[in-house]
């Protein structure tokens, strides 16, 4: 079959799934009966408020719900999301035109480079980062060039170190702060930054901003939106996902550059037929409701970080405390590598961890872990890798 039908070679050129050989690890681990601690997906581990639910569950009775939605998401939605934006950031959006309602935010930065993206054209991406920026620059037939992410910067892109050549064939900028895997916040001034430098370069700058609300003493994440003139070049990816712990419903939206929204939303028409409509009225009673869910949900993983970095640090490992993000990026202890660290995580203490060289090769040096099991279970793993000789 294999021969008969060869994948596409877009399918073909994406890079190999790096965290295949940890899977296949914990699959083993599991089967032999140990008690696994599972640090690797970023997926919230608590419920959907329940005033959420309760919402859904009455919209999903009634048969006006059970037609094809509307293609850019109900107009009540979109203006839920304005409202929202409004109090958040202070900034105003057209909700007929500066909205669009998404399958998850993953949907709408796959589709962004099919709609923008000439085969050539370059793509400038995070090192390391959410894979998703890199696939989908390559589906469509652009090049994506690394910005490498370090650590004495910050996490912050370097951009006066694009090399001009690069610069020249450039059309699309991803950014995401605050960041998955290294858990670093932008300060408002790197955004304003990206903002003029997109302006000069005339780059499309889409900024994923699915973690805004999971931040910690005091933080409060800021939007690329609230920079003036962002919207003659930017859109901002936001998403109910892990605000609301909605990974499972697949709502998010993007907001910002009319146009850019417009060319995303005809691509949207042509592949997809929109978000059931009973979950975007779930979506309106998130946004719209009682918003003390948030803090809580950010209280418990504030206490996670907590004891895992200080766990971390008793054993003498130099971990930084991250103000956002439900992610600990971790560097790995000198002598080892990313892989290698990750698997004998696995094998001697039953410890899931993803390898920071899976978010692209700047991620090597870090492993990172994901804040989504209980308080006690991180208590454990820091106890069981106490007992390591790493
Ligand atoms: C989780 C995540 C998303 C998207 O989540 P959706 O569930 O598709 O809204 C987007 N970007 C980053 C960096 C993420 O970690």
């Amino acid at each position: 079959m294999k021969r008969q039908f060869p994948y596409a070679t877009r399918l073909r050129q994406l890079p190999p799934y790096l965290f295949a050989e940890i899977d296949r690890l914990k699959q083993e681990a599991i089967k032999r009966g140990t008690d696994i601690i599972d640090l690797g997906v970023g997926d919230p581990d608590l419920p959907t408020p329940p005033h959420i639910v309760k919402r859904m569950a009455e919209a999903a009775a009634d048969p006006r719900h059970h037609r094809y939605p509307s293609y850019e998401g109900l107009l009540e939605f979109r203006e839920a999301v304005a409202e929202w934006y409004r109090n958040r950031f202070g900034v105003d959006l057209d909700p007929t035109t500066e909205v669009l309602t998404l399958i998850g935010s993953k949907e709408g930065i796959a589709h962004m480079p099919l709609a923008f993206i000439e085969p050539g054209d370059a793509v400038l991406i995070p090192d390391p980062g959410y894979p998703v920026y890199q696939a989908a620059t390559a589906f469509a037939g652009g090049t994506p060039y690394a910005l490498p992410l370090y650590p004495s910067n910050g996490f912050l892109p370097d951009l006066e170190s694009i090399p001009v050549d690069v610069l020249r064939k450039a059309r699309m900028l991803f950014l995401n702060y605050p960041n998955n895997p290294t858990a670093a916040g932008a300060p408002e001034a790197f955004l304003a930054q990206a903002v003029t430098f997109a302006r000069r370069h005339r780059l499309i700058l889409c900024h994923d901003a699915a973690y805004s609300e999971i931040a910690f003493d005091g933080f409060r994440p800021s939007s690329v939106l609230s920079v003036e003139g962002a919207k003659e070049v930017a859109i901002e990816y936001h998403s109910l996902s892990k605000t609301y712990n909605m990974t499972g419903w697949r709502i998010g939206f993007a907001v910002g550059n009319a146009h850019l929204l417009a060319g995303l939303g005809r691509i949207k028409t042509n592949v997809d037929s929109g978000v059931f409509q009973a979950i975007q009225l779930a979506g309106i009673e998130a946004l719209k409701g009682p918003q003390d869910c948030v803090a809580a949900h950010c209280k418990v993983y504030q206490e996670r970080r907590d004891v895992l970095v200080e766990g971390l640090t008793r054993l003498g490992w130099n971990v930084p405390r991250p103000r956002a993000t439900f992610y600990v990026w971790i560097p790995v202890p000198p002598g080892q590598n990313s892989t290698e660290l990750a698997k004998r995580l696995l094998s001697e203490a039953g410890i899931v961890m993803t390898p920071g060289i899976g978010f692209g090769p700047h991620g090597e040096g870090f492993i990172r872990a994901a804040l989504t099991v209980p308080v006690d279970q991180i208590r454990e793993a820091v106890e069981r890798i106490g007992t390591m000789s790493l």
